[in-house]
């Protein structure tokens, strides 16, 4: 694979360029010659005449482009508003193809089916990449079917933009296909001996705690935990909702996880009542954190994904990066895609929307630096290309941002498991391990107050417990009172009854069974009752039990429901205990 890279200036001058290629095809062997042809400005006019001279001069070639949030060319970003990379494979079995179709939020479906369609039935495709125009789209719909293209072919590619993030139109062209603002361009390219793979590279780095999205609609995230989505900008990190926030919230995207990838999510603003316009889709309860991004943590990145990639040994990289890691960079933009030079050729554009497939779901990033290998022929050991920081130097030593965030982060994990602590001790029993008072009657009230559930109560009281007390001691009594803790739980469990179980006072036990099984209340109490009787206790021997039953009646609240069960109890224990009663 042979590749050449240079900037649109004049038509004469990208004749030349062309004449030029077409004489090295003439005197070497090449099965596919592919143009790639990046546009900054929506300059219809200098796309068509670039479209023009190839189709002219190289009408075998496939060509594919699109308008940009800015052109890299030999990893650099480009001061030239038009680029064209131009690439000849060498090997006799590599095959390009290119189709463009128009899309629009009501075909979607139609396109993609007809890609994967494609796709699966051609065996020889080893990588699709896409450009499209992604305004108007819904990308959730799009990257859910384009999942369906079989899982050994790498499939990524970015959106079509335009410098000027103002603007709403963007296009994208190719050999088979006019430029146009409403369209998706698949690069089919495959073949026994060409070598494809891709690498997500992002270098954010999550921080503190977890919040979870308790509103949001598409693009829109209105709530965390909630309360106004931004509270959490101005909470942790002091940022006003004016119009740098933008600005000031690009180094803190969100930042979740589905499946293996990790998915970064910036706010690109706010709005007045706190609602954030995100950078891409985030589902509702979604578990989020905030990412930081530092140079020198990114860069780390950057140079062990680099390794990686190069002992690939690619001859051709592509880049789909993000707008928002240009603007994060800002005059340095380079620091992070030169290296990727060293490597291999590398080219590549600026986009508001980058799509990767890892494993089986193709998902669209954002802040996130997709990468395309590609290799013509077998690796040759040792070959591998030196990664070429240029003049960063990764140091052992640690940033000290990366040591101050994982800090935040050690402690925010130990307060979590304190709180979790917490949470749990109030609401459980010290003695006995069951629901504490307040946490039993809760779940009763919610159970029958509020979601009006079948339930049923059984109130149970330890028969003449005063004397195991006085005579054995606090201690056994103790152990007595665990001892029917113990009981009630396995036998709820061997009956495999719904149930939650709690200590309502001193001796006093409640029992809240949900569901069908709640009209066995009575039966369950028998079982209750005759399993606890059979333990043996070391000193008080055994023990018995009352129970009071009763079941919710529609209509009833829970206050009633638990009053007829303390009446049945107190029948049980005046008509002679080790009973259970229904009322
Ligand atoms: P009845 O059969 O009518 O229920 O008689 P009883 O003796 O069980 O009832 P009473 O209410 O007179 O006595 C309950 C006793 O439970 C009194 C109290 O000292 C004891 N008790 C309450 N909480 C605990 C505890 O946590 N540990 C121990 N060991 N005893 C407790
Ligand atoms: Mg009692
Ligand atoms: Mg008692």
């Amino acid at each position: 694979m042979k590749q050449i890279q240079f900037e649109y200036k004049t038509k004469d001058l990208l004749l030349h360029d062309i004449k030029r290629v077409k004489q090295w095809c003439q005197q070497n062997i090449s099965s596919a010659v592919t143009f790639e042809i990046y546009s900054e400005v929506l300059d219809k006019t200098a796309i068509d005449t670039i479209c023009n001279a190839i189709k002219t001069e190289m009408p075998n070639a496939v060509y594919s482009g699109c308008t940009t949030n800015g052109n890299i060319m030999l990893g650099e970003l480009s001061k030239n508003n038009v680029c064209i990379v131009c690439t000849v494979f060498e090997y006799p079995d590599t095959k390009v193809e290119v189709m463009q179709r128009r899309i629009s939020e009501h075909n979607v479906l139609q396109v993609c089916k007809e890609a994967v369609e494609y796709v699966n039935s051609n065996s020889w495709i080893r990588s699709v990449e896409m450009l499209l125009t992604i305004r108007g789209l819904s990308t959730t719909e799009l990257c859910s079917e384009l999942s369906n293209i079989r899982s050994d072919v790498e499939l990524f590619g970015g959106g079509a933009f335009s410098a000027d993030i103002d603007e709403t139109q963007a296009y994208v062209f190719s050999s088979d296909g006019e430029c146009s603002n409403g369209a998706i361009v698949f690069r089919f390219l495959g073949g026994n001996d060409i070598h494809i793979r891709t690498w997500q590279i992002s270098g954010w780095k999550t921080l503190g705690r977890e919040h979870e999205v308790t509103r949001s609609d598409g693009k829109m995230l209105y709530e965390l935990d909630g309360e106004p989505a931004f509270d959490v900008y101005y909470k942790y990190l002091n940022i006003e909702n004016d119009r740098n926030f933008f600005r000031n919230s690009l180094e803190f995207p969100l930042i979740y996880k589905l499946g293996e990838s990790k998915i970064l999510r910036a706010p690109t603003g706010c709005s007045p009542d706190g609602a954030l316009i995100m950078t891409g889709n985030i589902q509702e309860k979604t578990r989020v954190k905030m990412a930081y991004g530092d140079p020198e943590t990114i860069l780390r990145t950057v140079h062990s994904g680099g390794e990686e990639i190069s002992k690939f040994q690619p001859q051709v990289i592509h880049l789909y990066s993000c707008a928002a890691r240009r603007f994060f960079w800002g005059y340095m933009a380079d620091t992070e895609t030169k290296p990727f030079q060293s490597v291999a050729q590398t080219s590549g554009f600026y986009t508001s929307g980058e799509f990767l497939r890892k494993d089986t779901e193709l998902i669209q990033h954002n802040v996130t630096l997709v990468v395309g290998a590609f290799r013509e022929g077998d690796v040759v050991p040792g070959l591998e290309n030196e990664v070429d920081m240029q003049g960063f130097h990764i140091s052992k030593q640690v940033s000290l941002i990366s040591r101050l965030a994982n800090f935040v982060d050690i402690s925010t994990a130990e307060l979590e498991e304190a709180n979790r602590k917490l949470e749990r001790m109030a609401i459980t029993d010290g003695l006995t391990g069951l629901l504490n008072r307040v946490k039993i009657q809760d779940d009763i009230i919610e159970c029958i107050d509020k979601e009006k559930k079948d339930a049923a109560l059984i109130m149970i009281d330890i028969d003449d417990f005063k004397q195991v007390n006085d005579t054995y001691g606090h201690d056994e009594g103790d152990d007595v009172l665990r001892g029917l803790s113990r009981s009630l739980n396995e036998t709820v469990e061997k009956l495999g009854v719904k149930a939650l179980i709690g200590r309502w006072g001193g001796e006093e036990f409640m029992v809240c069974i949900t569901g069908k099984d709640s009209q066995n209340a009575k039966e369950i109490a028998e079982q209750l009752r005759i399993a606890f009787s059979e333990i043996e206790f070391e000193q008080a021997g055994h023990q018995t039990i009352t129970a009071g039953v009763s079941i919710f009646r529609q209509g009833e609240a829970s206050e009633q429901v638990c009053k007829r069960a303390d009446d049945a109890l107190y029948l049980g224990k005046r008509n002679g205990k080790n009973k259970v009663v229904v009322l």
